[in-house]
C-alpha cells in the first residue's frame, strides 16, 4: 500500500496542469483568495468569482482609464458556450445591461463594477488563457475597506442578490480571517481559530491554510477522495477526513506540495474522474492501478 500511495503522490506532483491559464488562485491577491472562499461556501464559484471580482474593482477601479472595447477583451457574446447555472444568471445580468445597445461600442472604462465582475468571471472559467483581467486580480483590499462593506453594499456593487444574513457572516468571517493573516499564527492554532468562524468547515480552514497561509495543510474533497478510492487508496469512497490525512500527511510536506495535490486532483475530477462514466483513457492517471 505505502509503495502505491508513494507513486500516486509522485506522480501527481510531478503533473504538469492540465488546462492552460492561470492554476487554482495563481496570481490572485490575499483580499480576492480570501473572498473567493468564502463566498463559495453558499455561492457557485462563477458567482462568487464575480462578486469578488465586482467588490475589487470598486475600490480598485483598474480599468478607469482602459480605452480597451468589450469585443477587444472578452468572448462577449460567448456564442456555443454552455453554461452552467451559474454561469448564465451572470451572462443574463450583463446582456441584460447592453440590452438593445450594442456592445461592441462599449469600452470597459463605461461598465458598473457589477458587469466588470460577471466578465471577468465568465473569462476566468471560460476564456482561462485571456490575461486583460490580471490587474483586477492584483487588487488589495485595505482592512477599512473590507469594513465599510455591508450586505446591502455588496448587493449593489455586485448587482447579484444573495440573502443579507448569509452575507453578513461571510463578511465577518473574512474580517477575522484578514486579521489572522496578520496575527502570525501557527498553524494548529490558526486552523482551530479558523474553525470557530461561521462559514468556516474543514475543507474551507485547509484551504484557506494552503492558499492564504501557505501552510502544508491537505484539503479533504470529494475529488480527493474519489480519485484515492479508484486507485485503490482507499477501503471506502466515504472515508474520514482524518483516515485521509494519515495517508497522504507523510508525502505531503509543503504548502506547494498540498497545493499542487489540491490544484491537479481538482482539475482530474472535472476534466475526467466524473461521478459516472470516467474517462481514464484520456486521464495523465490513466497509468495508475485503479478501481474499475
Ligand atoms: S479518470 Fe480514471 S485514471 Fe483518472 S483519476 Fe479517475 S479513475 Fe483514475
Amino acid at each position: 500500500m505505502t509503495d502505491f500511495i508513494t507513486i500516486f503522490c509522485n506522480d501527481l506532483l510531478q503533473m504538469k496542469p492540465c488546462r492552460k491559464g492561470s492554476d487554482f488562485f495563481e496570481n490572485e491577491s490575499e483580499t480576492i483568495m480570501c473572498f473567493e472562499t468564502l463566498l463559495n461556501q453558499r455561492v457557485s464559484i462563477e458567482r462568487a468569482t464575480a462578486i469578488t471580482y465586482a467588490i475589487h474593482d470598486y475600490f480598485g477601479r483598474p480599468f478607469e482609464k482602459s480605452t480597451f472595447q468589450i469585443s477587444n477583451i472578452s468572448k462577449y457574446p460567448y456564442e456555443g458556450i454552455a453554461f452552467r447555472r451559474a454561469g448564465k444568471s451572470l451572462y443574463n445580468l450583463i446582456r441584460n445591461y447592453f440590452d438593445t445597445r450594442k456592445y461592441s461600442e462599449y469600452k470597459i472604462a463605461d461598465l458598473p463594477s457589477g458587469i466588470i465582475g460577471a466578465m471577468a468571471s465568465l473569462e476566468r472559467y471560460h476564456n482561462r488563457e485571456n490575461e486583460f483581467f490580471q490587474p483586477l486580480r492584483d487588487v488589495v483590499l485595505t482592512i477599512d475597506q473590507v469594513e465599510s462593506l455591508t450586505p446591502e453594499k455588496v448587493c449593489e456593487i455586485s448587482q447579484v442578490k444573495l440573502p443579507a444574513e448569509n452575507l453578513r457572516c461571510h463578511l465577518n468571517s473574512i474580517r477575522q480571517i484578514l486579521n489572522m493573516k496578520i496575527s502570525g499564527l501557527p498553524q494548529q492554532i490558526l486552523r482551530k481559530e479558523l474553525l470557530k468562524l461561521e462559514r468556516v468547515g474543514d475543507e474551507t480552514a485547509d484551504t484557506l491554510l494552503v492558499y492564504l497561509f501557505r501552510q502544508p495543510a491537505i484539503i479533504v474533497d470529494e475529488y480527493l477522495k474519489r480519485i484515492l478510492y479508484r486507485h485503490y487508496l482507499l477501503q471506502k469512497q466515504f472515508a474520514s477526513r482524518r483516515s485521509i490525512v494519515d495517508l497522504l500527511g507523510d508525502h505531503i510536506k509543503t504548502w506547494e506540495d498540498a497545493h499542487t495535490l489540491h490544484a491537479r486532483i481538482n482539475e482530474i475530477g472535472v476534466l475526467y474522474c466524473h461521478a459516472t462514466a470516467p474517462d481514464c483513457e484520456n486521464c495523465p492517471l490513466g497509468r495508475s492501478v485503479r478501481r474499475e
